[in-house]
């Protein structure tokens, strides 16, 4: 017989992680009482040991959904916290600690909260059983009590003896059973008394012949009937000992037998375990049913909207670790050596730009620079010009060029639709891109700047290098002098060619001695903010114009035959250095794709292998494949259905027994 409760205990488990449909609820066993009442003492002597949470002020605040569960054949005894994923504890004082570590959790500003604990104690000494722990109903308040705290538990009680389970109501007998909370309560919701059992604590306290009076109860009849029981705290917990004893006051006191009543925690026992399995058994048809219903429409959804596609969350990760890995492929295909070159001449082209505007364009001699570039002055100027740029940190700079491309390419990759979803993920990657990009640093930048080292003191070049350095400072100058012009151009139409004319012409008057220093504002006629801002902006346009005109000079002198064959260096300086720019580029860049590239296209995708998909435990699997919505509610459905139909299995299987 005792099978099917096992059974159906497993059922109802399987259940709840279903969903909370009520109607798919198997019944339970409710424990209700008032505080003091002794129903710890009465829990406690069903499961043979002192494990729930103690104390003057500890007022349980949870309900505790409590799964009994007999193993016949082991010896060992042992609680779980399904919820917590603790493991076996097999050490009772742990699992109370745990419950009142649990209880404590619950804010102060709450008083009690609806959500449930489960625990599930495995032994040989406990029958199956659900039973469910709710907190005690407080009858005199305490001053350190919030007053809503009593009604706040009596709704907690309300909501868990309205539905279909089974009271119990336990009463202290040395108190009026009129005024039981717990009576009062289940009467509202069981009037005739069809599904509660009474349980009358302390018999000790009272005579025996009043107690047995009491275990009638003529006012609240219960078909169930009501049990006495003995449930002293002893110093060794509630065990053997406890039994022992309870057995011993009641064989001492004859008036019990000859009244034939029920007592004992054994009685209370077999009572709650027999009518636990009617009760449940009575409701299988209907659970069948429900099942049956629950478990077409899972089917379904499942067929409509996944094509009855099974996935699982190893695959998921599996599949997101390869797209993310074939997205990286592509990059490292894409991101050569050419490409890098690109990235690096750029940087270096912009020094050249801010090196030349610095050491030659503003320099008002620049002018005559083709007539008297024999001049050692200007070869001296050269040299300095080629150190500043030798030892501006190339290696440095284009190493952290490279890291920085490579590190916002890798956010490029993973900004898709997918890692979205997985932020934490995606955190991971950046993270471990960084690591090896870093690790790689100082040693490559160390290479590079050590096989740059010989142009720090000349730079031969062919001919045809030489052209090519011509014309890529050509085309330097070209882009220099068009962001000039066009700059020029947004200040003329700003303020109007006239008015731009007067200011400049305005400076002009004022400034001609170069010794009589900027014109006052009084004398250029400022008067306003906008005044003020014309000026400045007419300065810059005078600027502009002899920077233009500079340019222009020099691309002159870049064009002319002096600067066509490669012996008169310091005549076109713009090319030289545009003929060290360009071996720079091609040697740091050689070394960069060696030490930094090549192992970071090569170490990336086996960190990613090793840390997100090897190294993970199924928990962290799970966590990944949820993050995701689409692929969360795949697996819920596909869950939901899987547990419905071994659900079903084992209705079925109980229906051919019973
Ligand atoms: P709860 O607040 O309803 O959980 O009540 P407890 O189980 O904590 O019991 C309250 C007090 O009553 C404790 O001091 C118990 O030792 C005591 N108590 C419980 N059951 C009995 C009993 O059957 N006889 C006697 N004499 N005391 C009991």
């Amino acid at each position: 017989l005792m099978v099917l409760t096992k059974k159906l205990i497993e059922v109802r488990n399987l259940l709840k992680t279903v969903n909370n449909n009520s109607n798919l609820q198997l019944p339970s066993i409710v424990v209700v009482g008032s505080q003091s009442s002794g129903k710890s003492s009465v829990l406690e002597a069903i499961v043979g040991h002192e494990f729930l949470p103690k104390g003057s002020n500890m007022v349980t605040r949870r309900p505790i959904e409590l799964t009994l569960i007999h193993s016949e054949n082991s010896k060992e005894e042992y609680g779980e916290f399904p919820q917590l994923g603790l493991g076996k504890i097999s050490d009772f004082r742990k699992i109370q600690k745990t419950l009142t570590d649990l209880n404590l959790a619950v804010p102060e500003s709450e008083c009690v909260s609806s959500s449930p604990i489960e625990l599930r104690i495995y032994s040989p000494n406990v029958p199956d059983l659900t039973l469910v722990d709710l907190p005690g109903y407080i009858q005199i308040h305490s001053r350190h009590q919030p007053p809503t705290l009593k009604q706040k538990i009596a709704d907690l009680c309300d909501l868990y003896i309205k539905e279909n389970n089974i009271i119990l109501a336990v009463c202290a007998a040395d108190v009026d059973l009129a005024n039981s909370e717990a009576l009062r309560a289940s009467r509202k919701v069981d009037p005739y008394g069809n599904r509660t059992i009474g349980v009358l604590t302390k018999m000790d306290l009272v005579d025996p012949n009043d107690a047995v009076a009491k275990l009638k109860n003529p006012d609240f009849p219960l078909q169930l009937g009501y049990i006495g029981v003995v449930c002293k705290g002893s110093s060794s917990g509630p065990g053997q000992a406890l039994i022992r004893a309870e057995e011993s006051y009641f064989k001492s006191h004859p008036e019990f037998k000859n009244a034939n009543a029920s007592v004992g925690t054994p009685v209370l026992r077999n009572r709650l375990m027999k009518v636990l399995e009617e009760h449940m058994g009575k409701g299988l048809y209907r659970i069948v049913d429900q099942v049956e219903k629950e478990l077409d429409d899972a089917r379904y959804q499942f067929k409509v909207h996944y094509n009855d596609q099974k996935i699982s969350p190893e695959s998921y990760v599996a599949e997101a670790m390869d797209s993310l890995k074939t997205r990286f492929k592509a990059f490292t295909k894409e991101f050569g050596k050419p490409q890098v070159r690109d990235a690096v001449r750029t940087m270096l082209e912009d020094r050249i730009r801010d090196i030349c505007d610095e050491v030659y364009w503003n320099d008002p001699r620049i002018q005559m620079l083709p007539k008297i570039c024999a001049d050692p002055v200007w070869a001296t100027r050269l040299d300095l010009t080629f150190a500043s740029l030798t030892k501006s940190g190339v290696g440095r700079s284009s190493v952290q060029l490279v890291i920085d491309t490579l590190l916002q390419k890798m956010e490029d990759i993973l900004s898709t639709d997918q890692f979205a979803h997985h932020p934490e993920a995606r955190a991971q990657i950046l993270q471990f891109s960084n690591d090896i990009l870093r690790s790689k640093f100082h040693v490559t930048v160390d290479q590079v700047e050590n096989t740059i080292k010989p142009y720090k003191f000349e730079v031969e070049c062919s001919e045809q290098e030489w052209q090519e350095g011509v014309k890529r400072a050509t085309a330097l100058l070209d882009s220099t002098l068009a962001s000039d012009e066009s700059e020029l151009k947004s200040i003329k139409s700003t303020f109007g060619r006239r008015r731009l004319r007067n200011a400049i012409n305005q400076i002009r008057k004022y400034e001609k001695d170069p010794e009589a220093g900027p014109a006052t504002a009084a004398e250029l006629g400022i008067e306003s903010e906008r005044d003020a801002k014309l000026f400045a902006s007419a300065r810059e346009a005078l600027r502009l114009q002899k920077h233009i005109s500079t340019l222009q000079g020099r691309l002159g002198a870049l064009r002319s035959r002096q600067c066509a064959v490669s012996t008169n260096k310091s005549c076109c300086p713009e090319a030289l250095m545009e003929v060290l720019a360009d071996k720079l580029t091609y040697t740091a860049v050689m070394f960069i794709y060696v030490e930094l590239l090549n192992e970071f296209f090569f170490q990336l995708p086996r960190e990613v292998d090793n840390k997100l998909y090897y190294d993970l435990n199924r928990q962290q699997i799970l966590k990944f494949a949820n993050e995701n919505p689409s692929v969360r509610k795949h697996l819920e459905i596909q869950e939901r259905k899987a547990t419905l139909e071994l659900v079903m299995e084992k209705l079925r299987s109980l229906n051919r027994k019973h």
